[in-house]
């Protein structure tokens, strides 16, 4: 059976951002090593792009990723669990450093699963960008909103990160939630006409160059 794409089962992914029974403060504790507990050493003041240094207890330097680093490497993982045949995306929420929501591509909650068969158009053979209107899957981006939604938790002011660059549909989603800016790492094709709504609504977009 098909899943919501998100990563709010905290057996299945280590990256979960919240459960239906945990207050978003106590969430926060669970997350992948947002929370910094040794400020001056691992530079957590420093600009988004700028890798961390710190020196090991061995005493050799350790080259530790920036954020946006650290940030698209987990929307990879959580990307593993999209379950559209056509292709795996991810996109996470993040604010104040800490992720509050994550998603991913695929077939709703309940349904069966894309690579299973579950969405018609996906396994059919409609060219890249056609019939879309058909498509019963859930984009990355879509997913993260909608579990913020599900569990509650303010996304507005947040930024999204996601391993390919938002759709139009999804780009006025982003819009509406309130989300202020957008890192992506892959292009999509067709991004012109959502990057200029984003650059109209005065969400910053920009694109994760991996170094
Ligand atoms: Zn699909
Ligand atoms: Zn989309």
């Amino acid at each position: 059976m098909g899943e919501l794409g998100n990563t709010a089962r905290s057996e299945s992914s280590p990256y979960f951002a919240v459960s239906e029974d945990t207050s978003l403060d106590q969430a926060a504790l669970h997350l992948p090593l947002a929370t910094c507990h040794f400020p001056a050493m691992l530079g957590c003041n420093g600009p988004p792009n700028t890798p961390a240094r710190a020196v090991a207890e061995g005493g050799e330097a350790m080259e530790r990723p920036d954020w946006d680093t650290y940030f698209m490497d987990i929307a990879h993982q959580v990307a593993r669990r999209g379950n559209c045949c056509r292709r795996q995306v991810a996109a996470l929420i993040v604010k104040d450093r800490r992720i509050i929501s994550t998603g991913y591509n695929g077939t709703p909650r309940g349904t069966t699963n894309c690579c299973d068969g579950g969405c018609a158009r996906c396994n059919g053979d409609a060219p890249t960008g056609s019939d879309l209107g058909e498509c019963i899957c859930s984009h990355a981006e879509e997913n993260a909103i909608v579990q913020a939604a599900y569990h509650g938790i303010a996304v507005r002011h947040a930024s999204l990160y996601c391993t390919l660059s938002p759709c139009l549909m999804c780009t006025k989603m982003i819009i509406n939630a309130g989300i202020v800016e957008v890192v992506y790492e892959d292009e999509y094709s067709f991004s012109t006409p959502a990057r200029d709504l984003f650059e109209e609504a005065g969400v910053t977009c920009r694109r994760f160059e991996r170094k």
